[in-house]
C-alpha cells in the first residue's frame, strides 16, 4: 500500500524558522491533522537539501530552454527507442539526476545536463512546479490521516507562524 507524507518547506531556499516558530508549527499541524498516525517531524540542513514527493514528483522546468521534463515522457522515450538499439542515457537521466543531488556535498551548486537541450545547468535554476524544491528546513508528517493536503487557510497559519513562504509537497512512496 502506498504511504502519503505531508511536508512542508520554505520556498526561500536558504531559510531556518527558529525553534519556537517550529515548535508553534507542529501544534498547528497536529491541530490540523486529528487522524494522522504519526508525530509531526522537522529537520534542518546546513545547505540546502533536494526534497521530492517520491512518486508525486514528477516535473521540472529547463531553466536553459524553457522545456518541461517529465519523467514518464522519458520513460516512454526509453521504451520507443529500445527497438533502435538507442543508448541509456535518455531512460536513465530521472534516476541519475536524482542520485547525482542525493551524493551531492552541496546539491543546489550541482551542475546537470539537462535531457531536454543537453544543456548543463546548475541545479538551483531548475523550477520545479510542484512537489520538490531545495530548502534548508523540512516539517513533515507521514500517515497524515485521511487528507494530506492543508487548506489555504491552514497554510497561511503556518506561513505565518513559521515567518516564511511555504510550499506544500506530497510524498506518495508505493
Ligand atoms: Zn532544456
Amino acid at each position: 500500500m502506498a504511504k502519503f507524507t505531508t511536508v512542508l518547506i520554505p520556498a526561500d531556499h536558504y531559510f531556518i524558522p527558529s525553534q519556537e516558530a517550529i515548535m508553534a508549527a507542529k501544534l498547528l499541524m497536529e491541530k490540523y491533522f486529528p487522524d494522522r498516525g504519526d508525530d509531526v517531524k522537522s529537520c534542518t540542513w546546513e545547505k540546502p537539501f533536494f526534497i521530492e514527493g517520491r512518486d508525486a514528483f514528477e516535473e521540472m522546468i529547463c531553466p536553459a530552454c524553457g522545456e518541461t521534463v517529465n519523467r514518464f515522457e522519458l520513460e516512454s522515450f526509453e521504451s520507443a527507442s529500445e527497438e533502435e538499439n538507442d543508448d541509456d542515457w535518455d531512460e536513465e537521466w530521472w534516476y541519475v539526476f536524482l542520485e547525482k543531488l542525493s551524493e551531492s556535498d552541496n546539491p543546489i551548486a550541482t551542475q546537470i545536463l539537462m535531457p531536454c537541450c543537453n544543456q548543463a545547468v546548475v541545479a538551483e535554476n531548475i523550477r520545479f512546479p510542484y512537489d520538490a524544491g531545495f530548502a534548508r528546513f523540512k516539517l513533515w508528517l507521514p500517515d497524515p490521516g485521511d487528507s494530506m493536503n492543508v487548506t489555504n487557510e491552514q497554510l497561511a497559519n503556518l506561513e505565518t507562524t513559521l515567518g516564511c513562504k511555504l510550499i506544500h509537497i506530497s510524498e506518495v512512496n508505493s
